[in-house]
């Protein structure tokens, strides 16, 4: 198949391309390098030994979109574009529901204009909000607690409307969980710009040296440590999920929305300890105030994509933390500059 990874130079993209070029497909990435380098393409290279076939667009610009699918073949898309900070979603909703809303309103225009009626969207446990109760299950009342949220449900309803309408298009929602972790050959990982909202890239510049300590967001959860406890998991788990939804799409025909976590919830004082295991660094850290709009504990209960993709997560913590503990140790910096 040709497969248009949307944002494929991006953290999960990125991995997600390793997959499916292992897998033998035909992968393009398209991107903005909005929240990318560049710098990821030649990495992408070394690990396959391939160049890889690259195309700028920003799919705010929809007749850019609509030219660019009718200039090329796809069999199937995976739609990863998106601006992702919840803080900074509050603070320019707007620029969120351009980008992700409208992003992938003009990407589904493209689609139908050119017949591609197979796609994988990266949606999110964002959109349980405050889960009733844990381990969540795909069926649990959907809801949202900042602008962010509100894009990844608004773009799974348009997507789900646009299945509604043709019963050839077919899609599936793969909601991740927390994505940790890198390819083992160090070569491609999580590089954030600016200061990190998401623990395991906070947890790994401390280790290497670019961050002082670790501000713990709240010591007094209804938790066992008390520290808020996630469904960690690792990045190659997760790219190989998107592999294999393809594969349901193209052999079931079917709409498919499954939870991609491990099931197991980790607090942040496990994965402090184990990425100090991992690492042989101190981790040094703080507890101070809770993150507002943080919740007490959330994990998946992935049992539905192993029985609809027979997908089950492989990697644990310590792998997670040995990987993006490698990733960040050989690229202090992240990616070099293109
Ligand atoms: P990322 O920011 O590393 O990758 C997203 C990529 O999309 C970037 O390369 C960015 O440049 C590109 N992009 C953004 N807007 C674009 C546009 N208008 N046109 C073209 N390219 C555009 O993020 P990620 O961590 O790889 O996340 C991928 C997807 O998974 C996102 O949709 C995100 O919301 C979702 N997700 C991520 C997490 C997480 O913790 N990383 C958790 C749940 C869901
Ligand atoms: N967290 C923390 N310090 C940080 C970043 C995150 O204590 O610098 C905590 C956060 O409160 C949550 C967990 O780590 O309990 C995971 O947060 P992250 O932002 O990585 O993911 P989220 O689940 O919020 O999307």
């Amino acid at each position: 198949m040709r497969i248009l990874l949307c944002g494929g130079a991006g953290y999960i993209g990125a991995h997600a391309y390793v997959v499916l070029a292992e897998r033998g497909q035909d992968v393009v990435i398209a991107d903005n390098f909005s929240n990318s380098s560049p710098g990821v393409l030649a990495r992408l290279q070394r690990i396959t030994g391939e160049p890889v076939p690259f195309h700028p667009l920003d799919l705010r610009d929809r007749g850019a979109v609509v030219d660019f699918f009718a200039r090329q073949p796809f069999d199937a898309v995976v739609h990863f574009a998106a601006l992702k900070s919840v803080g900074e979603s509050c603070e320019r909703p707007l620029d969120y529901f351009h980008n992700n809303i409208t992003g992938t309103l003009n990407l589904l225009y493209g689609m139908q204009a050119a017949g591609v009626k197979r796609l994988v969207f990266s949606s999110s446990a964002t959109v349980y909000g405050d889960p009733a109760s844990v381990p969540v299950r795909e069926d649990a009342s959907l809801q949202v607690t900042n602008p962010y949220g509100r894009t990844k449900l608004v773009m799974e309803e348009l997507i789900g409307d646009l299945c509604g309408s043709d019963a050839g298009f077919h899609a599936a929602n793969l909601r991740y969980f927390n994505p940790v972790g890198a390819h083992a050959s160090g070569l491609i990982g999580e590089d954030p710009a600016g200061i990190p909202n998401n623990l395991m890239p906070y947890i790994c510049q401390v280790a290497v040296g670019r961050r002082e300590r670790l501000s713990i967001y709240g010591g007094d959860y209804p938790t066992p440590d008390g520290t808020g406890v996630r469904d960690y998991i690792h990045v190659m788990d997760l790219a190989r999920a998107h592999a294999d939804a393809l594969d349901y799409l193209v052999h079931e025909r079917h709409n498919l929305t499954v939870n991609l976590g491990t099931g197991q919830g980790v607090s942040v004082l496990q994965l402090v300890n184990a990425f100090a295991d991992a690492s042989a660094r101190d981790i040094p850290y703080q507890i101070v105030e809770r993150r507002p709009g943080d919740v007490a504990a959330v994990y998946a209960d992935p049992s539905l994509a192993n029985r609809l993709l027979g997908w089950q997560a492989e990697l644990g913590v310590e792998a997670m933390c040995r990987d993006a503990w490698r990733w960040q140790a050989q690229n202090p910096q992240g990616y070099p500059a293109a």
